[in-house]
This record gives C-alpha cells, structure tokens and sequence, in this order.
C-alpha cells in the first residue's frame, strides 16, 4: 500500500567548504547524495508514502545513508546490508555556486552488487508507481538486470512506471547507455527527461519532436531548466513556465525535485499541466537552497510558494 517504490545508489557525498580545487580544499561537510533517495524524500515531505532500497555496505556511511532516509519519514525495511563491498561515496569540487564538479568513489560500491534476488516482489507490486532512474543500470550487469526484473514485476502487477533518464555519461559509454535507456523508455508510462537528455535519446532538437519520439500513448515531460518543461500526453501538450528563482544557490537535484513535484502531482489526480507546475516549483525550490534534499519543501511551503506567498529574496 505504498505510493511509490523506488531503488538505487545513494552515497555519502563530502562537500567543500571552500571554493578551491579538491586538491587543495581540506574542508568538507557530509551530506547524502542518490537520485531515487532525493525523489523519495521529496514525495514522502510533500506528504506520500514512498519505499525506497538499496544494498548499503556493512560499514557506518550505511548506516549513515540508511538512518538520514529512514529519518525523513521514508521506508527502508527493504535495504539489503553487505559485507563484500563498501559505501559508495563522493566528493563535490566548487568553484562558484554554479560550476561544480563531482568526482565518485563508488566502483564495485555496495549498490552496484545490487541483483534481481534482492527485489521484493510483493513490495513493488504494492506500490502505485514504480520510479526508475537511468542511473541505476550504468552500475553493473546485475544492476541492469534487477531494473529490467523491477520493470517486468511493475508490468505485471499493474504498477504505473516513471523513468527519469539521467544519463551520467562517467558511468558507460555513450551508445551503449542510449541503448539501454531507450529499452526502459519503452517500457515506461511516464518519461521524464531533460532537454539535452531528450536530444540524445531522439537525435531530435525540438521538444515537441523529442515527444513524438517516445510516442504519443506515453506521458513525456521534456525539462527545460529556468524556462519550466515541456508535456505529451495522449490528449494534450503544452509548455509550462517555469518559477523565478532570485538566487541560484545550487543547481544541482533540480531535476529529482522536478520528478518528485510531479508524481506527486499525479498521486493527487491532478491534470498532467498541473502535475507539471507542481514539478517546476519544486525544482526550482530545489536551485534555490544547498543540498540536493535541503531544500525540498513540505507540502505548505510548496503550496505557498505556488501562491506566491513565499519570495526566495525574502
Ligand atoms: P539536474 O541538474 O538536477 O540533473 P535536470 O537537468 O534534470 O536537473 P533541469 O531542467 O535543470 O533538469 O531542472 C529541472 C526543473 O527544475 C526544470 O524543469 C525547472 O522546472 C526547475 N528549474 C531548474 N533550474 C531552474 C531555474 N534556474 N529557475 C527556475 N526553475 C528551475
């Protein structure tokens, strides 16, 4: 009886406190950095109930990722722990609020030892919507296959499909990832890549024809950074303007809020240019505080800053 159910690597990632070269910076503050782990905490603050696993290493930034999740409300009771590999962590180099540079440590991580034996099948098929990133499969052959097994378990049960591409072109290589990807984008309900993203997977440059692309009996939602996105359905199709955002503090986990907003959207039976609006005000939420899940609101902030009630300058 969970909204939704999501899966896949999240990590300890190690801030820099200054704006110098990683090499130089000996200062850095520890957060949690997962893509499925952020669209979870988001769905779950805007008041759903969201499951979201992984395989976490036996080893305190485990237990570390799993008590932070755990902590917001999410439910973890599916997370397999491992003696035979560490936690995935990372680091974030800055140099301005904008220009940052990541650099993982998470080769043959826990996560990636993830494998079709660890699903629950009954778990997923409780779950209205299965949401899937294009992460997740970049990790390992095992990781690959336990999507494709989530996907069919999903199919199976009537269980409705987000994919959310996010496409990390410093985990594969570029024709494989598009082959891969592509094979789950046929298999989801709900598309959600980014313009670049879309361009991509399409080779097409326009929103409208990266739509067509994917097909017009799925919902492809195309996100356009500052200027909002852009949606598909069956029966309808539009831009939606995105938010003004006083500050960029950091940019990065906009598109997990964007996700986020947007299933949330679709949880409460709103039209698809809704769900939209919704996905556009959390992303740019999102930009406008440090930290990929900080800055992820609750469901009253967000309907205030909808109002407009809330200004970022404030
Ligand atoms: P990420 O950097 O997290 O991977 P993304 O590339 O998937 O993000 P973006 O298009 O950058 O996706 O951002 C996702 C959504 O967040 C946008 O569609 C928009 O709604 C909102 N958003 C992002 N940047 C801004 C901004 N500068 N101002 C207002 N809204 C923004």
């Amino acid at each position: 009886e969970l909204d939704v159910v999501t899966f896949g690597e999240t990590m300890v990632l190690f801030t820099s406190e200054l704006m110098l070269p990683l090499e130089y910076n000996d200062r850095f503050y520890k957060q949690i950095g997962g893509a499925e782990s952020n669209v979870a905490i988001g769905l779950r603050r805007l008041g759903h109930s969201v499951g979201w696993f992984s395989k976490l290493g036996n080893d305190p930034f485990g237990r570390y990722i799993h008590k932070f999740i755990r902590g917001e409300g999410v439910d973890t009771s599916r997370c397999i722990y491992t003696d035979e590999a560490p936690t995935g962590i990372f680091f974030k180099e800055k140099y301005s609020a904008t220009n940052l540079k990541v650099y993982y440590y998470r080769k043959n991580s826990a996560a990636s030892l993830l494998s079709p034996d660890d699903l629950d099948e009954d778990y997923i098929a409780s779950a209205k919507i299965l949401h899937l990133t294009g992460i997740t499969p970049a990790l390992s052959p095992t990781c690959r296959e336990t999507v494709f097994k989530a996907i069919e378990i999903a199919k199976k049960n009537e269980v409705k499909i987000v994919f959310d591409p996010n496409i990390r072109l410093k985990l594969w290589d570029k024709e494989k990832a598009k082959s891969v990807l592509l094979e789950i984008a046929k298999e989801a309900d709900i598309i959600l890549p980014g313009l670049d993203e879309g361009e991509m997977l399409s080779g097409r440059k326009i929103p409208e024809e990266i739509a067509d692309f994917f097909g017009k009996e799925k919902t492809v939602i195309i996100k356009i950074g500052e200027k909002g996105a852009y949606y598909q359905s069956k029966n309808e199709s539009g831009y939606v303007e995105g938010f003004p955002v006083s500050q960029i503090v950091d940019p990065v986990g906009a598109g997990d809020g964007f996700a986020a907003g947007v299933i949330s959207g679709i949880l409460r039976n709103e039209s698809i240019y809704s769900a939209v609006k919704r996905g556009n005000a959390v992303g740019a939420m999102a930009v406008g505080m440090s930290g990929d899940v900080e800055g992820l609101p609750r469901s009253e902030e967000l309907e205030e800053f909808i109002k407009g009630v809330i200004s970022l300058q404030d």
